[in-house]
């Protein structure tokens, strides 16, 4: 009994991968270059276009071209959309020995065609390939976080394309119904229409994982600043209204920081804007190796900074001041670099962002006026 036509399913879910393949493309066209993997996954998606569209023109065309060529098509896209999961996720990729693998395959799969025909072999040579791509792209997902709804996606699909692979690798010598590609093996049913739908459902979930990472990009440069990917102004003053808050609730204290290096315009006079900029690049890298997980840091403009601590006291802040003040002194990429620090700690419930922003700038102005390279605490107001 045929409950589908096999080969209308082929023929139509090859043509919707074909149109999937080049929404990636055209992806791939405004995406930055930083996303990578697109080209690998349209690719993919191109090759088992034709592969399927070879398949569904068994009978009209040479079983040398519909069966091998299909055949190398299916699996060089399995592996190209593998590689291109691995390129997204910025892991190393090496074609080599997935090539010498597919030519292997080919040879063993040429003389099943052309000089003792086997069916039967030739499924579970492709059935037992393709469940151990799968499952390696599928591990390989669920091996990232954070798992989103589009990786979810990914990942059942993919399990659930080895277990279909691995059952039709079981079925295939098990079954009693004709073997034939399009025959009437119920088995062979399931396995096409289930592949057919597994692509498709995995182009989406692609492309969904994709315009995932576009959003964080935007994210991410909406609240870094690209010179130095310190958080922007903005940014870092939402995070300290936030703390703030938490502050509030809980009864704790923050303490912030502001950072002026001294005489930068002397740099930037001396050694050129570039130079200048390089200091203000590994400045924000050696604050960095001082402060916590929980801290934040931000660009205020310029050569300012200011550095968010939750839950410090004035001895740890004060700490902390001393420890970049000492790091900004050794190797930096030009001249001798120093650094002016202002620190205020939340105290009073009703201290508001712009009051602690107030007294940590004028605990800086008075570091300044001291004769710089020194940290200033701002005096506690009422308690
Ligand atoms: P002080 O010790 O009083 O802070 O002196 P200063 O020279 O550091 O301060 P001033 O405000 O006079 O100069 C700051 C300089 O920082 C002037 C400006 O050209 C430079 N600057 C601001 N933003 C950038 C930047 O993104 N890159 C570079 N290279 N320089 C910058
Ligand atoms: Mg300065
Ligand atoms: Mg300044």
């Amino acid at each position: 009994m045929e409950f589908v036509d096999l080969r209308t399913v082929v023929a139509l879910s090859g043509v919707m991968g074909g149109l999937m393949s080049l929404v990636l493309f055209g992806l791939r066209r405004n995406y930055p270059r930083s996303i990578r993997g697109l080209t690998e996954w349209a690719s993919a998606l191109a090759m088992m276009f034709v592969a399927g569209l070879l398949a569904a023109r068994r009978d009209a065309l040479p079983t040398a071209i519909t069966i091998n060529a299909s055949s190398v098509l299916l699996w060089g896209g399995t592996y190209l959309s593998y590689a291109g999961t691995r390129m997204f996720f910025g892991l190393p990729v090496r074609h080599r020995p997935w090539i010498v693998a597919i030519a292997l395959l080919l040879l063993v799969q040429v003389w099943f065609t052309q000089v003792a025909p086997d069916y039967r072999v030739r499924m579970a040579l492709t059935t037992s390939y393709a469940a151990i791509v799968s499952g390696l792209h599928g591990w390989l997902i669920a091996r990232q976080r954070p798992v989103t709804l589009a990786r979810g996606m990914a990942i059942s699909v993919l399990a659930g394309l080895t277990v279909l692979q691995l059952l039709r690798l079981g079925t295939a010598f098990t079954s009693t119904a004709q073997a034939d590609f399009f025959g009437n093996d119920p088995w062979q049913a399931i396995y096409l229409t289930g592949l057919c739908m597994a692509v498709l459902l995995m182009a989406i979930a692609l492309v969904l994982m994709a315009s995932d990472r576009l959003h964080d990009e935007l994210v991410h440069l909406a609240s870094h600043d690209s010179l130095t990917n310190a958080l922007t102004r903005r940014h870092i003053t939402a995070a300290c209204q936030a703390e703030l808050e938490r502050c509030r609730r809980h009864g704790r204290q923050m303490a912030l920081l502001i950072m002026d290096l001294d005489h930068f315009k002397a740099i930037n006079d001396t050694h050129g804007h570039q130079a200048g900029d390089a200091v203000l690049v590994w400045f924000v890298g050696r604050v960095r190796s001082v402060l916590r997980p929980p801290d934040q840091l931000g660009r205020f403009g310029g050569e300012e900074f200011v550095a968010l601590l939750p839950e410090v006291s004035r001895q740890e802040a004060h700490g902390v001041a001393e420890r970049i003040r000492a790091i900004a002194r050794v190797n930096a990429p030009v001249g001798h670099c120093s650094v002016s620090i202002g620190i205020a700690v939340s105290q009073a419930p009703d201290d508001t962002v712009d009051q602690l922003l107030a007294r940590a700038d004028a605990a800086l102005y008075l570091a300044k006026a001291k004769g710089r390279d020194r940290t200033e605490i701002a005096l506690e107001t009422t308690a």
